[in-house]
């Protein structure tokens, strides 16, 4: 029923019950569960997860905040990674001038060598950004216009041409942003911060609607209410689609299906088997 685009699978917190997490969020409706690497380490660690656990699919890249230790050799074995049947977008990948962990520069260098894999490859990407949504829309423009036929085939009988990019996730620019990225080919991407108090991305949700809108928890941080302040894992994500059906005036499953084709449309997910979709 629903997709979280969005969890960290590999990390340390869940370590000691990453079964039970996983049994958790199958028992509350959740599909697929799309793990994107930080690291060349961790995106190795989401394939393995990908290879265990039959809902689960990887991403690979270097995030920017670990940009300045992605090597030339390093960028070549995310290539390679990414020929493995269960990856399925590179990321995550991006621009972070809010930590600035890595130099700015070479984060769009890496953002840069990212994009081409993914464009090789003819795969989406994962795009995080933080203080940065303008030079990352600048980048992944340009690619788009010079390379028009990225991740662009037909979505309909009729024939229409419709491009799926990637997404921009934990997306918080506004609905023009949101619009421009729609017209290149990309989706956003919400996490539990659209059950905190006030927040402004519910507007920008009211605004754009389900189209190019999927759903993500962002574990093990973002947790929603009411389990904010706790570690956070992929069965929360039915409560980031319940507050969007709330504020769109949609049932919960219609949100459901709605980000479930959207994302299975952009990461070419395989057709949901039937109810023993079992796996460890
Ligand atoms: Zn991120
Ligand atoms: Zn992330």
């Amino acid at each position: 029923m629903y997709i979280d685009s969005h969890a960290h699978l590999f990390v340390e917190e869940y370590r000691a019950d990453r079964d039970d997490v996983i049994h958790r969020a199958r028992s509350a409706g959740v599909d697929r569960i799309v793990v994107p690497g930080t690291t060349l380490e961790t995106s190795r660690e989401a394939v393995a997860l990908a290879e265990q656990y039959d809902l689960v699919f990887a991403a690979v890249g270097f995030h920017p905040h670990d940009a300045a230790n992605a090597s030339d050799e390093g960028l070549s074995e995310i290539e390679e990674l990414s020929a493995h049947e269960k990856v399925v977008a590179i990321g995550e990948i991006g621009l972070d001038f809010h930590y600035d962990f890595s130099p700015r520069d070479v984060q769009q260098q890496v953002f840069e060598k990212q994009i081409a894999i993914a464009v090789r490859r003819d795969l989406p990407i994962i795009v995080h950004t933080r203080e940065s949504i303008l030079e990352a829309m600048l980048i992944v423009g340009q690619v788009a216009l010079s390379t028009p036929k990225w991740k662009k085939r037909s979505a309909s009988a009729a024939g229409d041409l419709v491009a799926t990019r990637g997404v921009f996730h934990c997306f918080s620019g506004d609905t023009e942003q949101c619009k421009r990225l729609f017209e290149l080919g990309f989706f956003v991407s919400y996490p539990g911060i659209v059950t905190f108090k006030n927040s402004p991305v519910i507007e920008t949700i009211k605004s754009i609607g389900v189209r190019n809108l999927l759903i993500e928890t962002d574990s093990p941080y973002m947790t929603p209410v009411p389990f904010r302040g706790k570690r956070n894992e992929p069965a929360h994500v039915r409560l980031v689609a319940e507050t969007i059906s709330e504020a769109l005036e949609l049932s919960v499953t219609e949100v459901a299906v709605r980000t479930s084709a959207n994302a299975t449309l952009l990461f070419d997910l395989p057709e949901i088997r039937g109810s023993n979709n079992g796996g460890e």
